[in-house]
């Protein structure tokens, strides 16, 4: 990226093993992630041409030498941030924000070094078939954050969820409350195409208002009371705001977008009995178990990938994101 809404395709030098850790990935697929959007919409300046993407999939080509369980030719899944899966932080789940955690940039390439391969990386069980790619790509960031996102808000069998925001991470938030048992997934959306794609994943109603509308559009749903568990995937004041007014008192609201100017009111989550839990999701500690459910075919997360771009037509990927003509743009090398 050299600027804002300026993306160029250009050479750079390949990546090499810098650390006795790394390992260098030929990259299967990749894509344009929402909060790459961010940037390209100007919100922080771009100061020197910057590498970008965080989400990858590929085979191993070659392993530093502490590397132990990676292997080249292994097919490999791993996180926006690398960790070393050993800290305490990262036993307790929160991988990104191990205490050696590195962020993983550039991964838009043909190439990528990832740092920390051993605690990073996950493999498949064998090559994948080329149908499963875009589902197990997804697992690298917006599958994991969407998981992440009906966890945190305590999904559970029998609850009314309610999804806020319709980008690929709602999407598959609203998957993830429908795998974790949810009776009734309650989606905010008012575009027809993802409405469609929202409820293939398991939402059983649609609330197309936003604001105080929303909010009491979910309450007639809810016998009044709010929901359970309100999965918040938009980041924005507004929307935020929303999730805090559509959960019941005692409730769950989680949120994994970055925060852009979102503030929010102490007497709000105090008199709810609120419970609030969110941040960079920890796909590190998801990637075994989605991968067993893309593998046998449980989910097909992969279905928000609804533009496919040979790499060199990056460009066309933001744009048409960022016109949402796009949910999301996966990208081949
Ligand atoms: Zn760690």
């Amino acid at each position: 990226m050299y600027a804002a809404r300026d993306v160029r395709f250009v050479e750079r030098d390949e990546p090499k093993i810098t650390k006795p850790t790394d390992a260098i990935i030929r990259i299967s697929a990749t894509c344009v992630c929402g909060s790459d959007l961010w940037p390209y919409r100007g919100a922080k300046p771009i100061t020197q041409p910057t590498p970008f993407g965080h989400e990858y999939c590929g085979i191993v080509e070659e392993v530093g030498s502490a590397v132990t369980k990676v292997k080249p030719g292994q097919f490999v899944i791993g996180s926006f941030f690398a960790s070393d899966n050993t800290c305490p932080i990262c036993r307790a789940g929160y991988q990104t924000w191990c205490l050696h955690r590195e962020l993983v940039g550039g991964a838009q390439a043909g190439r990528l070094r990832v740092p920390l391969a051993d605690g990073t990386l996950v493999a498949t069980p064998a090559m994948p078939p080329e149908d499963l790619i875009p589902s197990l790509l997804t697992l690298s960031d917006v599958m994991g954050t969407g998981w992440f996102a009906a966890d945190a808000a305590n999904v559970k069998r029998g609850v009314t969820a309610v999804v806020v925001g319709d980008g690929a991470v709602g999407l598959l938030a609203v998957l993830s409350a429908k795998q974790m048992g949810a009776a009734r997934i309650i989606a905010m959306s008012r575009h027809p195409k993802r409405q469609q794609l929202a409820r293939e994943f398991g939402a059983t109603d649609i609330v197309t208002e936003r604001g105080d509308d929303g909010v009491a559009r979910v309450k007639e749903l809810t016998e009044g009371l709010g929901a359970e568990s309100v999965l918040e995937c938009v980041a924005t004041q507004e929307s935020m705001k929303q999730a805090i007014q559509s959960v019941r008192p005692g409730g769950y609201v989680s949120y994994v977008g970055v925060p852009h100017g979102v503030e929010l009111s102490g007497q709000d989550l105090f008199y709810r009995h609120l419970h609030l839990h969110g941040g960079p999701a920890p796909v590190r500690r998801y990637l075994p178990g989605l991968i067993e459910f893309v593998w046998t075919h449980k989910i097909n997360p992969g279905k928000v990938f609804d533009l496919t771009l040979p790499l060199d037509q990056v460009a066309k990927g933001y744009r048409a994101m960022d016109e949402r003509r796009a949910i999301k743009t996966l990208l081949r090398p």
